[in-house]
């Protein structure tokens, strides 16, 4: 498997009013081509600065990256100008937002706005790139596209024209699709409509999707690996079937409790998670999800978790889980 995305050790933060917010710290993963990955965790987890920075959409100042490396395709997009940066952005990857009334541009028809980007990237002229825009809104299923290509956004429902922002963002077939928070805004019955949508472009296009989600329900369908993020970290990961079958994490086990299950007959109670994350501003010592684990313990306070390695595909951020655990039944005897 070809390895399209690399992202190693990241750190991004924020300064604001009383400090510098450590929004992700320390993310590594990588990414195969042709692969659907989920970054799932809850508003302030750090999923979406991940997938800003990866497009180095983040302003500086106030954000900084404080290190890591992004390769897309061996090229380390942190070492790129501004200038090429741009051609990244639209060429070899794409991005989809959760509202498509704000990255649209409500002055200009959908057909513009989609041959805008294959006239810069693709140097198609005006003829061809009509063309080429009445085929791709045929490709994500906008009837009539040859008289829609005329219309303004908002003469499109929600999820028309998140239809149109994927149009757009697959307009130069990119390698690399990012999808934030894509069905958010939208009804489940769209929202059902808009992933499977993507899932078969997905597998249409063979272009490797980034989904980021606070609803861990709706990867199930179109991911085949999952990234929990928790505290600016990714936490647990590990394919669809073992995040759902198999969760390591005290986290990932509450994100799954909270969903409601529509398979099976015994219904058992929705368990939020209760408590909220901790203060960027001054990370905890130990482990980041310490203040509100059921099954903490004293080692969990003033050691950060190192990662385990639970199968070939598996890895968890848990001292429960750690082989010192296991072994002694109480890591923190062992530091002591
Ligand atoms: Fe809970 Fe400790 Fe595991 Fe953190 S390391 S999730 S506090 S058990
Ligand atoms: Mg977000």
């Amino acid at each position: 498997m070809k390895t399209i995305l690399d992202v190693k050790n990241l750190s991004v933060s924020f300064d604001v009013y009383g400090g510098e917010v450590q929004a992700v710290r320390d993310v590594s993963f990588q990414m195969y081509e042709g692969e659907a990955i989920a970054i799932v965790g809850e508003s302030g987890s750090g999923k979406s600065v991940t997938a800003q920075t990866i497009m180095r959409l983040i302003q500086t100042p106030p954000g900084k990256i404080r290190s890591g490396q992004i390769f897309l395709d061996q090229q380390d997009l942190l070492s790129l100008s501004e200038k090429e940066m741009q051609k990244v952005r639209g060429n070899k990857i794409g991005m989809i937002f959760q509202d498509p009334m704000t990255s649209l541009n409500p002055t200009m028809t959908v057909g513009k706005q989609i041959m805008e980007g294959l006239k810069q990237h693709q140097k198609l002229n005006g003829k061809a790139a009509r063309a080429r825009a009445i085929e791709l809104l045929k490709m994500v299923g906008i009837p009539n596209p040859e008289s829609r290509i005329s219309q303004y956004p908002h003469q499109f429902s929600g999820g028309m024209r998140q239809r149109v922002m994927i149009a757009i963002a697959l307009a130069c077939s990119p390698s690399l699709l990012i999808a934030d928070e894509p069905t958010t805004a939208l009804d489940v019955t769209i929202q059902a409509q808009i992933l499977n949508l993507m899932k078969d472009l997905q597998k249409k296009l063979k272009t490797s999707i980034i989904l980021i989600t606070h609803d861990l329900g709706i990867v199930a369908d179109i991911c085949d690996r999952v990234f929990v993020m928790y505290a600016g970290q990714i936490v647990e990961t590990g394919t669809k079937r073992e995040i759902f079958r198999n969760p390591q994490h005290p986290y990932t086990k509450g994100l799954l409790k909270s969903l409601p299950r529509l398979d099976q007959d015994k219904k058992e109670p929705l368990i939020p998670i209760f408590g909220s994350p901790p203060d960027l501003i001054q990370p905890p010592q130990g482990c980041g999800f310490c203040s509100r684990c059921d099954e903490a313990m004293r080692i969990c306070e003033t050691v950060p978790p190192e990662q385990t390695v639970i199968s070939e595909t598996q890895s968890v951020r848990c001292w429960l889980q750690h082989p010192y655990a296991k072994q002694s039944g109480s890591p923190g005897s062992q530091e002591a």
